[in-house]
């Protein structure tokens, strides 16, 4: 097998490592990578005739940091006494870099050592960074492409291979604050404007600039700022009356912005500021507890799992059936309003000719001059170009004339949500294209296998559903209809990868998979608005679990208009069954006071001119007096969770979902659900069956039966399975055992 990391020692005595991991476009570190680094520095720093040594990467990257599946399943792998094993593995990473930044000299002289440089030809992330982080000078390619800096945060760690330790040293808690707490990227130029790296050179002189540098360095050069006695943290250390303004603002800025659901950002700043009272070496430990407490967090692992690898998987189509290549060629989008605009949009960003058709070529023109403004506000922040916007634009053929879809190979309508109208329009659309055109509508709300019943080919017809803004939302569900067929779903997964966003194959029902759970949340926020529950502790109680809006705000975002419009169509469709007439009360009573929400600027909110949310409503109050006893935070934050995560329970039940992953992934990148958590079924994985069906059978004893819990729960709680365990993929795999993956050397948690 080839080996990640080569040694070669030139003429001029310097040794070059070239990571280099075999089948992989990227390179990222393993266990195995680590050890095998640390043996060639050592054997570098140990010949005589090896002056100084440059580590770079045989790939147009550097790094894109650790392998996420290895950090996903540490915590399993660390044996018997995972809190030790993992801050064993973690401290012998630390000796590893320390070995590459001490280089050999003496720590009393801190003479003696050679010097070693990194050169990165383009993107390096994570591990990928934290390693050049320890070399004595970072040399970047100017490569507008890459991307460098240390995205841990991200995926609920946080740089734990001394990057959080050494970037604080190096750019004081000020400077490396975008980078730790945001995990901010730059392209070289911004990185090294930033002080993350030291130079940006031409491509094709990366390594003979940083040989050049090797062969030049004075002793002075190899030893860091924070291993001489004088060393002061730029900026001030936390009792520094600078470092201490520093300190409380930072801590103010993570609360404000997590609002302490997220454990990462939190054990980040505590290793910042518990490391900036101590020595370098001592530093490098308190980070490492931090590190470790954060891996031994259930809360990291299901962030990796559902935001990373499962991500991947479904993006990479885990659940494509077989069927031939199906990328669009030519896309035809119906309706030209909000969504069809965005469609189009995203679809001739991606290189597809589109066809965008509205009833009036105004509205059609309407619907593309959406491409236009969305780029001409990329142009003005120097993201995108003209020439890029004349591409974009010069894809998309505004027009009344559904002639034009002529060669079109998929059509999405996005017109009025009306079965009438939909069953025209896909009528006069399949008049007009080809037998093997595939059909997709975007309905938010109607079932699949009623539309399609307008289609001659309903094995060609599906639900894509985007969310809005079509832009900015990253998830497409797909809803495979009674009759759709297998190339149909191939069509609609392949485009969805085309346009890079990811998506999740449900089957048809009532709202699908994410407005079926998230209808509940806003109603569970307005029943509780009549129960006379503050609305400022349902609002909080969600943000303080982890919840992006609260359920009033969001209520507020979509439109009061559009909850009476659905609770009207539920209504007529369950008839008796009907369990929301407690919502309605208060739903259809703010649709009288013409308080429809944020788009009239005025709703459960007040709003000033522009908009911007000033507080609650006074005439709520008013009208919903409060109750004098208000329930507890958690109690709160119960209803507000329970609720979403059984109903996901319910569509798992009902076949609506097939994948616990597509129920994870599709809940955080749907509806926000609460990320920290890895998604609904992370989340019920972690309380565990027994708890989570015996919470829920309380809270339906208190508060109704849609908090009953479902039978599937109730058997996992018997039989004690998780939910990852009985319907994840791989499960056999995982359960046959797969070895300790610190083997030989431990490894740490980088992305
Ligand atoms: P919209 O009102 O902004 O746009 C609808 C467009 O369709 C209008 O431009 C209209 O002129 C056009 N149209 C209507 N009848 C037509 C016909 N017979 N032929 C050609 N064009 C016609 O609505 P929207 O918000 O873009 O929603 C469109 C669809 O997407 C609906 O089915 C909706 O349920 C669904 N959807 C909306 C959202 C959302 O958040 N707005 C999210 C997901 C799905």
């Amino acid at each position: 097998m080839t080996p990640d990391f080569t040694l070669a020692t030139g003429p001029d005595g310097i040794a070059v490592i070239t990571w280099d991991v075999a089948g992989r476009s990227m390179n990222v570190m393993n266990t195995e990578g680590f050890a095998l680094l640390d043996s060639l520095v050592g054997q570098a720093l140990g010949n005589p005739a090896v002056k100084g040594i440059v580590i770079t990467s045989g790939k147009d990257s550097f790094a894109g940091g650790m392998d996420l599946n290895i950090i996903a399943r540490m915590r399993e792998a660390a044996g018997e006494d995972p809190v030790r094993g993992l801050f064993d593995g973690v401290m012998a990473m630390h000796a590893v870099l320390r070995r590459i930044e001490r280089a050999g000299m003496d720590p009393r002289t801190l003479k003696g050592g050679k010097p070693i440089a990194a050169a990165l030809p383009g993107t390096a992330l994570g591990i990928g960074l934290e390693i050049p982080l320890a070399c004595h000078r970072i040399f970047a390619a100017d490569n507008p492409k890459a991307k460098i800096g240390l995205p841990e945060i991200l995926v609920g760690i946080f740089p734990g291979a001394g990057g959080t330790t050494r970037l604080v040293r190096k750019l004081g808690v000020m400077g490396a604050s975008p980078f730790l707490l945001e995990g901010r990227l730059s392209d070289p130029h911004k990185a090294q404007g930033a002080g993350l790296i030291d130079e940006v050179v031409p491509p094709e002189e990366l390594l003979d600039r940083a040989r050049a540098w090797v062969l030049g360095a004075a002793p002075d050069d190899i030893v860091k700022p924070w291993d001489r006695k004088d060393y002061k943290i730029p900026g001030g250390a936390p009792y520094h009356p600078a470092g201490y303004m520093t300190f409380v603002g930072a801590n103010a800025m993570v609360n404000g912005r997590t609002q302490g659901a997220y454990p990462a950002a939190k054990a980040m700043l505590s290793a910042v500021y518990e490391g900036a009272l101590v020595p370098f070496d001592v530093a490098l430990r308190v980070e490492a507890r931090w590190f470790v407490n954060i891996l031994m967090n259930p809360s990291s692992s299901a962030m990796i799992r559902s935001l990373f690898i499962s991500k991947e998987a479904l993006e990479k189509g885990a659940n494509r059936p077989v069927a031939e290549d199906q990328r669009v060629r030519k896309l035809g989008v119906i309706g030209a309003g909000m969504m069809g605009g965005g469609i189009a949009l995203v679809s001739a960003m991606a290189g597809i000719e589109v066809v965008l058709i509205d009833a009036t070529q105004e509205t059609a023109e309407k619907g593309k001059a959406h491409t236009t403004a969305w780029m001409d506000k990329r142009i003005a922040r120097g993201q995108e170009t003209a020439a890029r916007k004349a591409e974009v634009e010069g894809r998309i053929l505004a027009t009344t004339d559904y002639a034009a879809l002529d060669g079109a190979d998929l059509v999405i309508e996005a017109v009025f949500e009306d079965v009438g109208v939909k069953a025209e329009v896909t009528r006069r659309v399949l008049s007009h294209v080809s037998a093997e055109c595939i059909f997709a509508t975007n309905t938010s709300t109607l079932p699949i296998a009623d539309l399609a019943s307008a289609s001659a080919r309903p094995d060609q017809f599906i639900g894509i559903h985007f969310f809005s803004p079509v832009d900015r939302m990253m998830l497409v569900e797909i809803i495979r209809g009674r009759e759709t067929g297998d190339r149909a779903v191939a069509k609609a997964l392949d485009y969805v990868r085309q346009i890079r966003k990811t998506p999740i194959l449900v089957n048809d029902a009532r709202f699908f998979y994410a407005n079926r759970c998230v209808i509940p949340y806003l109603n569970e926020g307005i029943r509780m608005v009549a129960e006379g529950v503050a609305p400022a502790l349902i609002e909080n109680a969600a943000r303080l679990v982890g919840m992006p809006v609260g359920p009033l705000q969001l209520v507020d975002e979509t439109s009061i208009d559009l909850g009476v419009r659905i609770a009207t169509a539920t209504k007529a469709a369950m008839g008796d069954r009907y369990p929301d007439a407690a919502v309605d009360d208060v739903l259809f009573w703010m649709a009288d006071q013409g308080r429809l929400g944020r788009k009239v600027k005025a709703g459960f909110y007040a709003y000033d001119e522009k908009g911007e949310r000033l507080g609650f409503w006074s005439g709520l109050a008013a009208h919903f007096p409060r109750a004098e006893t208000q329930p507890d935070l958690m109690n709160v934050q119960h209803r507000l969770l329970f609720v979403q995560v059984l109903e996901a329970v319910r569509a798992l039940e009902a076949g609506v979902l097939t994948d616990v992953r597509e129920g994870d992934v599709g809940a955080i990148l749907g509806w926000g659900f609460a990320p920290w958590s890895g998604g609904p079924f992370s989340w019920l994985d972690m309380l565990g069956a027994p708890y989570a069906a015996a919470r829920a059978a309380e809270l339906a004893q208190v508060h109704g039966p849609r908090f009953a819990p479902p039978p599937l729960l109730v058997g996992m709680a018997s039989s004690g399975d998780s939910f990852y365990d009985r319907f994840g993929p791989g499960a056999e795999a995982a359960r046959a055992g797969s070895g300790n993956p610190f083997g030989m050397m431990p490894s740490s948690g980088q992305t």
